[in-house]
């Protein structure tokens, strides 16, 4: 086996939280090596976000254009051609891997193809060759899940990774789980007149965020039918049966998305060479990003600490961080959520449940998105909400919850203020541009008691 020289860190995998911890690592002068099986971009570029948002865009114009005799526009016969739009998200992925390559080389990354294996603590090995790395990353990502039911391997029922490659709308797709994924995808088809039935076993759609975004998203989205508290229980050639409350029902399908979860990716790793401490909910982690083992981190979805792009890219700079010698820690209070549905949906903190379970006594306001000029200018059904969260004792803002177009953009405000513990007064003192549907938030705090 061909030996190579020493690196001062290696990463393993090349998405979001591979591909920064690199690239920061790299700007830093450390001599990188960063490997990768597949393509640069990992999951998010070329089998997640980047994909799913590229469709779900064309699908908006879609609807805006088939809406649009409401804002007193008239457009004949719109339609909707998935070959045109796959040849779309292709072009603006392949964009964005070039980008990223170019990065890299910038930053003097050497990439190298291949799968990686532990050998030792400091050493790995890609293609036969053995490389060794003072430091070493662990960014391999996640997999979807499948279901272990019957009817589950046939060739109609996808996940979300086949499902982005699909050539042909389906009449119908029933789609099993009603998280994140489930509902952005059910958005998608819908919006495109496909039928769509959601499976949820639990008792709401969006399980993690605030009650009152999941049943306004369902409201807002009627043409979705949702059965929840269900169980998938077998899948057929053209239908699905669940149950609830133990009464079977079957619903006819052309299509099946199973979106009922990712686990975190280490396949192939060989771990127990080197003893790393992992179980099935990820590889453990301090808030350094290091594992058991001192010189091997872990950063992104194999850690299992948030399934999240950009949580990724955060657990990256930060193990580069710690290895590059600068002072930094991951904390995960304030990482948004966003849901890409029509209407978007949007989190970030504490919801009012989870603040009065810490001890915590809060006062919150929902505020209507028909209060928002910008919203009523833009919406002719403007349902959505912003609903904000604070500490009613040090006044500090805990949560904001929003429901509505924009959602994506004006979070991360959000973010930056429960970040750096921005109070009541604080926010009321900040000036939010006009007509925004950002005001909304300033709006809702406004609302609190003085
Ligand atoms: P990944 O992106 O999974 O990358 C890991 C890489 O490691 C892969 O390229 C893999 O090939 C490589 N690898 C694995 N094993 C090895 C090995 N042994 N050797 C070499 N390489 C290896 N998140 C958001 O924040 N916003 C969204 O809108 C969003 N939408 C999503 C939509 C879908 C359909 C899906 C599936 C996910 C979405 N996500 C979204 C989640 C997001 O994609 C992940 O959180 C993110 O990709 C995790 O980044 P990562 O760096 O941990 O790993």
């Amino acid at each position: 086996m061909a030996e190579t020289e020493i690196h001062d860190l290696i990463v393993i995998g090349a998405g979001p939280g591979g591909y920064v911890a690199a690239a920061r690592a790299g700007a830093r002068g450390l001599k990188v090596l960063l490997t990768e099986k597949k393509d640069l971009g990992g999951v998010c570029l070329n089998e997640g976000c980047i994909p799913s948002k590229t469709l779900l865009h064309s699908a908006k114009l879609f609807r805006h254009a088939r809406d649009s005799e409401a804002y007193g526009v008239y457009v004949e016969n719109p339609r909707f051609k998935l070959a045109d739009v796959m040849k779309r998200k292709a072009k603006v992925v392949g964009t964005l891997r070039k980008g990223m390559a170019y990065q890299l080389k910038r930053h003097k990354v050497t990439v190298v193809e291949g799968e990686a294996a532990f050998a030792e603590p400091h050493s790995i090995t890609i293609n036969d060759q053995t490389y060794h790395g003072k430091n070493i990353i662990i960014a391999t990502g996640s997999e979807a899940m499948r279901l272990p039911i019957p009817g589950a391997d046939q060739m109609h029922v996808l996940t979300s990774r086949e499902i982005l490659e699909l050539t042909q709308l389906p009449k119908s797709i029933v789609i099993v789980g009603g998280g994140v994924i489930g509902m952005e995808f059910a958005c998608f088809f819908s919006s495109v007149g496909v039928e769509v039935t959601v499976i949820e076993l639990l008792p709401e759609i969006l399980p993690f965020f605030d009650p009152d975004l999941a049943t306004g998203l369902r409201r807002a989205l009627p043409e979705i039918s949702c059965h929840l508290g269900c169980r998938a229980e077998e899948i057929g050639k053209n239908d699905v049966t669940f149950t609830k409350n133990g009464k079977a029902q079957k619903i006819p399908a052309e299509l099946v998305l199973l979106a009922v979860g990712r686990r975190p990716y280490t396949q192939g790793l060989k771990l127990e060479k080197i003893g790393l401490d992992a179980g099935k909910t990820g590889i453990k982690v301090n808030e350094l990003l290091q594992t058991n083992v001192p010189n091997v981190y872990a950063v992104g979805d194999v850690n299992g600490k948030s399934p999240l792009a950009h949580a990724a890219s955060r657990m990256g700079e930060v193990a580069a961080n710690t290895i590059t010698g600068q002072r930094d820690r991951m904390r995960y209070h304030a990482i948004p959520w966003v849901v890409y549905t029509f209407p978007e949906v949007a989190a970030v903190g504490l919801t009012v449940a989870q603040a009065e379970e810490q001890g915590r006594e809060v006062a919150s306001f929902k505020l209507p998105m028909t209060a928002n000029g910008r919203y009523l200018a833009e919406h002719e059904q403007a349902s959505g909400f912003c609903k904000v969260v604070v500490d009613a004792e040090s006044r500090a803002l805990l949560g904001v919850h929003v429901l509505g177009s924009y959602a994506s953009e004006l979070i991360y405000g959000a973010a930056t203020m429960i970040e750096a513990e921005l109070r009541v007064e604080d926010i009321r003192d900040i000036v939010f541009p006009h007509p925004t549907v950002s005001e909304s938030l300033r709006d809702a705090i406004l609302e609190l008691p003085l």
